[in-house]
């Protein structure tokens, strides 16, 4: 019984009839079958063994009990002579923490369901439910991670928002952009919106992150694309009712991650800003540098739009990954400085420096700048002055539905006459 030698670190080697571990170990390593058979059994109270699982090469064993910080509840035994590969506990656990949360939370709820069935199976199911309490707080290395209500909540919104979706209940609101030196609307941002009937208010942070995790995004994304370019028509015409005549609008709509490997993207695209009698060079697709680091195809799809026609702009510049050389290797024509250098501006000496800077190299780059999230007057002042063209932020408004948006604009207007 034991082991009979060792190949290689990683691997042991065992006869026919050894032992690799026995009910009530505590594990330490899962083991993947390289060559031969492994019974899996357990041995009721009169002795007898009952086999649970004949395993052969290329099959893990041995993982639940490091999964769930648990005792082992089964013996395993070489049938013939066994070549295993062992993983270890830190392995083993690495992968897991890097999972998706639910499948984190599937694999946690799977493992107590065998560990019921191996108990039911040796007829100590009552063994077991008096060990619940005991159990649930031993705390598993899966459910260590806090993630049960969180997981569940998720999955919960998952359903209402494509419930939200195929009964039209999500909304697109638009916030204007300005030109720091006329205080004019030059264009507005689309924002998705939703309030859902069960949760109230949800914000576009956490439910676009949801979409994003799961294939929701690519119909999400085709909603949003449609209803952006529809309102933002809409908006248009209304002004053009109350105006006359007004200046050509631009109208940005945000793209994340996934959709940019959606292959129907520029169907819905070109498809919505012709029905609409939209021209693409008045659409700007908003991407986050978190995106555009990641790969090789993000520059391909933002050299496609540009070759259709349609700008592109770097969202959120600023937080985090931006490099000075890259701005000059992106295709995109637009750079949005985010809040956090607007906000620290006045305070930092160092970001206001900085600010300066990209704000100059955008435009030597031939790059049109917009600074986000402009909150008081002396702000906008101060990004005129540093040579910042267009502006958005609660300054000028909050972002508005297409109808609220239209009474704000005429009423702006008009005022504006009356003065
Ligand atoms: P974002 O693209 O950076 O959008 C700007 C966010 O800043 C918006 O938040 C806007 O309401 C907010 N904001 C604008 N001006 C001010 C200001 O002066 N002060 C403050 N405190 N905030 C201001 P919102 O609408 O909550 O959206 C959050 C994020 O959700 C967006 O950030 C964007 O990343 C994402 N998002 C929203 N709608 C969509 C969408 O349709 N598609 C995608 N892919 N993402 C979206
Ligand atoms: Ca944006
Ligand atoms: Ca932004």
């Amino acid at each position: 019984m034991g082991i009979k030698k060792t190949l290689i670190e990683y691997s042991k080697v065992f006869s026919s009839g050894d032992y690799i571990f026995s009910e009530g170990e505590q594990g330490d390593s899962a083991f993947l079958i390289e060559a031969g058979q492994v019974e899996l059994f357990v041995t009721h109270e009169n002795s007898q063994e009952q086999l649970v699982s004949l395993l052969g090469p290329g099959e893990i064993f041995g993982e639940m009990s490091i999964l769930d910080n648990q005792k082992r509840e089964v013996s395993a035994r070489a049938k013939s002579e066994v070549v295993l590969s062992i993983i270890t506990k830190k392995q083993l656990l690495e992968r897991i923490d890097s999972a998706d949360p639910i499948l984190r939370l599937i694999i946690a709820v799977l493992i107590d369901k065998t560990r019921d069935t191996i108990a039911t199976s040796k007829s100590i199911t009552q063994n077991r439910k008096h060990s619940v309490k005991e159990k649930s707080n031993s705390k598993t290395q899966i459910t260590d991670l806090h993630l049960g209500l969180d997981v569940i909540q998720k999955i919960r919104y998952e359903k209402q928002l494509h419930e939200a979706l195929e009964k039209n209940e999500l909304e697109v609101h638009f916030q204007p952009i300005v030109s720091l030196d006329t205080q004019n609307i030059v264009g507005f941002e689309s924002l998705t919106r939703w309030n859902s009937p069960e949760n109230g208010k949800i914000s576009p942070d956490v439910f676009m992150g949801i979409a994003e995790e799961t294939s929701l995004i690519v119909p999400l994304g085709h909603w949003i694309i449609e209803r952006s370019c529809q309102d933002f028509a809409a908006i248009q015409s209304a002004l053009r009712k109350g105006l006359g005549n007004i200046p050509k609008l631009f109208c940005s709509i945000n793209v994340s991650g996934r959709q940019i490997e959606d292959p129907d993207f520029f169907d819905v695209l070109q498809r919505a800003t012709w029905a609409n009698k939209i021209k693409p060079n008045q659409i700007k697709l908003e991407i986050t540098e978190r995106v555009i680091v990641s790969s090789k195809k993000v520059m391909q799809w933002i050299e496609k739009c540009r070759e259709v026609g349609y700008s592109v702009a770097l969202d959120d510049f600023g937080t985090g990954y931006s490099s000075l050389s890259y701005l000059s290797q992106i295709d995109a024509n637009n750079i949005k400085i985010d809040k956090s250098f607007v906000d620290a501006m006045e305070s930092d000496n160092k970001t206001f420096v900085i600010l300066k800077s990209v704000i100059q190299m955008a435009h030597g780059l031939n790059k049109t700048v917009i600074s986000e999230g402009i909150e008081t007057a002396q702000q906008a002042k101060i990004l005129k002055q540093i040579g910042c063209r267009y502006g958005q932020g609660y300054l000028f408004s909050k972002p508005l539905s297409k109808d609220d948006m239209v009474e704000f604009l005429l009423s702006k207007t008009s005022k504006k006459k009356a003065a």
